[in-house]
């Protein structure tokens, strides 16, 4: 357990350089508990807060730590009454002042890559909230790009359609069939290998396994 400790540490050095270079600024914390602390640090008081992805935010007690904040304005799609009600929250997500997501593999180099059925989610990672904190655990990292598409077609994608319940070629085979019917998840799929404006994009690696 000390010597991952260790790797995970000095492969967040290295990815947290290449984020630098990227206009991303880049943090580690060992655990789920500190990285919640660092994130509620990052979070002002009278705020308005969006969140996309539930997996990692909720394994970690991001989630439920926003919930407890009376300070803040939490924009919770789940508790829309009506698909009507749920849009207006997707579209206000767009002028929240920060936004909470994890992503679906990270580089070593540095790059976010992230898969999407609706397309709100890295929507708002590319443009809109004032800040997006994005987290990841470790096991989120990939060699490079090619693995980073591989880890979200045949990993990160497939384990959430079997979460949501779809009758995707995935869910039966465990890799990515590439299909295109309804039940599909994917219908982006993001690379992002810089950030427009300087250090909005901010990245929390968790030395734990967080989400798929
Ligand atoms: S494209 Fe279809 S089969 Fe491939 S991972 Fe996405 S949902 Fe699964």
């Amino acid at each position: 357990m000390f010597h991952k400790q260790t790797y995970y540490e000095a492969l967040a050095k290295t990815i947290i350089k290449n984020l630098a270079k990227r206009r991303m600024e880049g943090y580690y914390c060992a655990t789920a508990a500190e990285a919640k602390e660092k994130i509620l640090s990052m979070i002002d008081s009278g705020t308005e807060v969006a969140f996309g992805g539930a997996m990692t935010l909720n394994e970690s007690g991001i989630l439920s730590a926003l919930r407890e904040r009376t300070d803040i304005t939490l924009l919770n799609r789940d508790a829309a009454k009506t698909p009507e009600e749920a849009g207006k929250i997707y579209r206000q997500a767009f002028s929240a002042d920060t936004y909470l997501t994890s992503t679906n593999a990270i580089t070593m180099d540095g790059e976010l890559i992230n898969i999407d059925g609706r397309g709100n989610r890295v929507a708002a990672l590319i443009f809109g909230p004032g800040q997006v904190i994005v987290v990841a655990g470790m096991n989120k990292v990939a060699t490079d790009e090619a693995a980073g598409l591989a880890r979200v077609r045949n990993v990160a994608a497939p384990a959430n359609c079997i979460r949501l319940g779809k009758t995707t070629p995935c869910t039966v085979t465990g890799r990515c069939g590439d299909c295109f019917g309804d039940a599909s998840i994917c219908s982006q799929i993001v690379v992002t290998r810089r950030s427009s404006e300087l250090n909005r994009i901010k990245v929390i690696l968790v030395g734990e396994e967080l989400g798929y």
